[in-house]
């Protein structure tokens, strides 16, 4: 199933659709790039390599990124190979990303399996919160910073991976102030990604998926509303 979303600025007349999509490398070593619908999940269901597709915009360079999440992928083909293949999708500049999940041991280099997986939350008080069962994590405006957990162990290296992806950060932390927290709350080896914002591979400003309130990328002096949306399969 694909959401189909129209919107329009009521100033300037622009319109933009967007459709959720996927992405995939077929046996030709071509990318695709198709709506989310049951045909295209059975058609991509062997694909070795798959994601979702999405489309940013840089009000800075007034100019579409399209933004590849790799979700799966085959072990016979190298990270960098699946990175060119995608270069060549077309010209437009690109934000190639690998599922927060995959993770490869820092010492070893062997592709780990996710043990653990946790949402957690600072929330306005200060209290760090990872994993609790009894505690609400979808209530966003309440936290300081939130995300989710990934914890890996390599089993030759004897090492833990704590991976921290931030997906929220409403208290502006730098990633120094962030790192000092999470170090606060865990030991051993301790990562973290930033998912809260993206930049514009040409121009290095934070682009944005357009969404209602989103500024219109044409006139930039109203935003855009949603005028129709729709589910489609
Ligand atoms: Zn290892
Ligand atoms: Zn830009
Ligand atoms: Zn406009």
């Amino acid at each position: 199933m694909a959401r189909r979303v129209g919107y329009l600025c009521n100033t300037c007349g622009y319109t933009y659709t967007s459709i959720d999509e996927i992405f995939w490398v077929d046996d030709y070593g071509h990318v695709i790039v198709k709506p989310l619908v049951k045909s295209t999940s059975a058609e991509s269901s062997n694909a070795a390599i798959k994601g979702f597709f999405a489309r940013y915009y840089c009000y800075e360079c007034q100019k579409f990124i399209n933004k590849f999440i790799i979700y799966k992928k085959s072990s016979d083909i190298d990270d960098g190979k699946i990175i060119q293949l995608i270069e060549q999708y077309d010209d437009n500049p690109k934000i190639i990303q690998f599922d927060d999940e995959f993770q490869r041991c820092l010492e070893c280099g062997s592709e780990l399996p996710s043990k653990a997986d946790y949402s957690f939350a600072l929330d306005v008080d200060d209290e760090f919160h990872i994993g609790e069962d009894d505690y609400d994590f979808s209530k966003g405006e309440k936290f300081k910073f939130a995300g989710v957990y990934h914890g890996y162990f390599c089993s030759n290296c004897k090492k833990q991976i704590n991976k921290f992806v931030i997906t929220e950060n409403k208290a502006e932390f730098s990633d120094s102030q962030i790192r000092e927290i999470l170090e606060k709350h865990t030991n051993d080896l301790t990562i973290f990604i930033r998912r809260d914002f993206d930049i514009c591979p040409d121009c290095g400003e934070e682009v944005y998926y357009l969404d209602q309130n989103s500024t219109c990328p044409n006139c930039r002096r109203d935003s855009l509303t949603i005028v129709d949306h729709m589910m489609v399969d």
